[in-house]
């Protein structure tokens, strides 16, 4: 749910939707499924966008069940290449919410890069500023070891540096990354990633 409500909005609205809907006792598959388009649209409206979010939600949970029985154990045993490819293929799933789930619902060994990840590593020279989704996700994936509770942390802590320092305009004075840049000035990146 967090995955899909994250999308083009803030952390926090998706928290005050996400306890609106528990507080209704509705953060259940058959609870969410059995809403109209136009209420469950109603409840998540903090969260933005919410008609196409409601049609998102509606179509990831309606996979979910056509797939698993509406169980999420699903996301945990499935062979992961064409578990992902599947999830891919639901509408408005991309590849970071693809990953986003995979990562933080199924417990799977996937990196969800985003926009801190390629800007952060682009800036440090590790990856070029254009550098696509999938190359990045597959360099972070070879390098690192393939255990979910690390991939967790380190997108957590990408997101964290990328908030607080790794602003348009990096902080890198202040930053606990400033060691690797070895004394020289972050690569600019222009337009700006
Ligand atoms: S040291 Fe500078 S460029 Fe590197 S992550 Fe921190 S703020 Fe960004």
């Amino acid at each position: 749910m967090g995955a899909i409500l994250t999308q083009n909005t803030a952390w926090p609205n998706v928290e005050r939707t996400l306890k609106r809907l528990r507080a209704r006792k509705l953060l259940t598959v058959r609870g969410l499924l059995a809403l109209r388009e136009g209420e469950l649209a109603r409840l998540i409206r903090p969260a933005g966008t919410y008609r196409v979010k409601a049609r998102r939600l509606r179509a990831f949970l309606a996979f979910l069940r056509a797939r698993f029985g509406g169980r999420f154990g699903g996301l945990r045993r499935a062979p992961l290449g064409e578990l992902r490819t599947t999830l891919l293929s639901v509408s408005g799933i991309g590849p970071e919410t693809a990953d986003a789930i995979l990562l933080y619902a199924g417990g799977r060994p996937v990196f969800v890069v985003d926009a801190y990840t390629r800007r952060v590593l682009a800036r440090h020279r590790l990856v070029p500023p254009a550098i696509g989704y999938e190359a990045l996700r597959g360099l972070l994936e070879r390098h690192l070891p393939r255990d979910p509770a690390l991939f967790n942390e380190y997108h957590a802590l990408l997101v964290a540096v990328g908030k607080r320092y790794c602003r348009s305009r990096p902080l890198c004075e202040a930053c606990p990354l400033r060691f690797d840049l070895k004394g020289r000035p972050p690569r600019s990146l222009s337009p700006l990633r």
